[in-house]
């Protein structure tokens, strides 16, 4: 199967080049041509299956110029051992939702599921393809994605990675977790400013040419991991199929029976995972676009028109704090075709929002229900999954969980829902601290413990373990030297 641009760039191109390319040349994000619709009595043959399995059969549909041997290897090495600690996306019941817990994985937060794969994804695609240059991944991180993204790299075959975060713009869990990373292929820089330096920093390396050059002279060139890179959005579809499996198999539903999906949406990549598995046939009803105070998409499905001139808020659930969600790009094109929806995208350039005709707002509409979640009713949300249903949860799926029951209370449709929950509680400590009505403590470790004994659950063991381990990588650089440190580390990385 071959992959075309959400922009119509003429080409159609195999999945090892999507990945490698990570965009397209015209600006666009690469689809697969078809989506491979499947039987019930296929997706019912997975459920027999383990985890990787799953990951190994949903992949190979889509991943047509990889072996099967090349994506169990890949699956095993992201999900198997002690990883994920067993089951990487296991459900479980609270009240009357269903829970896919997605952040079982070494960094405590649903990006481990796509980026533990990815780097070997990327690896063999570089193989595929030919490349005789090794990638340098290069990332400017809030906080999250940084770690995620880290973890996943270490170690991969002809690839490095350096990661800038800014200096007082992280928590210090998140700085420990960067700064404490393993690895002989990785790096990690503060960068003195704040996220849009090190942002900007990273953007301006990429669209150096002298920069590339210099790189290329030491056999790299620069790639990126966000979540508009297929290789990331693929792993994610295999998840919906897996949780749909286990709850026929735990007799929550019987096989063949619609379920709905709540998803806390940032860059729209998790839940258009969800829109393609549907469309593969997947007993898929509504999807809920829940998002925080940043509201952008709630608008959108509303009206028709995505703008993102409007003021950004700081939440509790900061990994969705996104007023662009690149992603969304790759629903328009489904809904209304490449040339529709190049123009959206040039309209947003050069405008800061777009109006869909009323087609394509229809046919979304479909799918698709948006609501949003206050900073409080986040708050009250967590605090009242606790008391009622003994379920703590994260501010991120606290806001998935409010935004079902609001489209339950609207609708009163009472197909079984399932939350997805994309970080653990204890990534947030302080704030779910907060919602349960506690003082705030300054120590962010002490909030895990606090947060232990106050609720009688178990902090993963590597955000406990954190507050032991020595730092390797203490260096901060200032923001307009960051070129400096990207060849510095080329430098070190090429003699070996
Ligand atoms: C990244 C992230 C999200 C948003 O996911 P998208 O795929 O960007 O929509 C939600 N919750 C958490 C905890 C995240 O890290």
């Amino acid at each position: 199967m071959n992959y075309k641009s959400t922009r119509g760039a003429a080409q159609a191109i195999p999945s090892s080049q999507a990945i490698k390319q990570g965009i397209s040349s015209d600006g666009g994000l690469f689809m697969p041509e078809i989506i491979p619709a499947q039987t019930l009595e296929w997706f019912k043959e997975l459920s027999d299956k383990s985890y990787i399995d799953r990951a190994v059969e949903v992949l190979g549909l889509f991943l047509a110029d990889f072996t099967h041997d090349e994506l169990y290897s890949a699956a095993q090495k992201a999900y198997g051992g002690e990883k994920f600690g067993g089951h990487a996306a296991p459900v479980v019941k609270s009240g009357y939702m269903n829970i896919l817990e997605l952040w079982h994985g070494p960094t405590s937060a649903f990006k481990d599921m796509a980026l533990q794969i990815m780097p070997h994804l990327m690896s063999l695609s570089l193989q595929k393809t030919g490349e005789n240059k090794k990638a340098l991944i290069l990332v400017a991180t809030s906080g999250d994605t940084g770690k995620a993204a880290l973890d996943g790299y270490a170690e991969a075959e002809n690839i490095y990675i350096q990661v800038f975060y800014p200096e007082n713009g992280v928590s210090p869990v998140q700085k420990k977790q960067m700064t404490t990373q393993k690895g002989s292929n990785v790096s990690v820089f503060a960068v003195k400013g704040n996220f849009d330096d090190a942002q900007t920093g990273v953007k301006k390396i990429f669209a150096d040419p002298e920069m590339t050059e210099k790189l290329q002279k030491k056999g790299l060139f620069l790639s990126s991991a966000n979540s508009i890179n297929w290789g990331r959005l693929v792993p994610q579809i295999v998840y919906y199929i897996s949780a749909y499996a286990d709850m026929a198999n735990s007799g929550q539903i019987s096989f063949g029976q619609k379920i709905n999906v709540t998803v806390p949406t940032g860059n729209f990549g998790n839940i258009l995972a969800c829109f393609i598995a549907k469309k593969m046939g997947l007993p898929i009803g509504k999807m809920i676009c829940a998002s925080n105070s940043n509201n952008v998409l709630t608008d959108f499905f509303e009206t028709g028109i995505y703008d993102r001139r409007r003021d950004f808020h700081t939440t509790i659930s900061p990994s969705m704090d996104i007023l662009i969600s690149s992603n969304l790009e790759r629903l328009l094109y489904l809904a209304s075709g490449a040339d529709k929806c190049a123009g959206f995208m040039k309209e947003l350039a050069d405008t800061g929002f777009y109006r869909v005709d009323s087609g394509t707002l229809q046919s979304i509409k479909a799918d698709f229900e948006a609501f949003w979640c206050s900073e409080e009713d986040t708050k009250a949300q967590i605090a009242d999954s606790f008391s009622v249903n003994g379920y703590l949860c994260d501010p991120h799926t606290a806001v998935g969980i409010f935004c079902a029951n609001k489209y339950i209370e609207k609708t009163g449709d009472n197909t079984p829902m399932l939350a997805v929950s994309t970080a653990s509680p204890y990534k947030f400590s302080s704030s779910v601290l907060s919602a349960l009505g506690e003082q705030a403590v300054s120590d962010e470790f002490a909030s895990i413990k606090l947060l232990e004994d106050r609720t009688g659950t178990t902090a993963p063991a590597a955000l406990s373990e954190l507050k032991n381990l020595g730092e390797r990588f203490t260096d901060s650089v200032e923001k307009d030297r960051m070129c400096e440190a990207v060849i510095d580390f080329a430098k070190n990385m090429s003699k070996h």
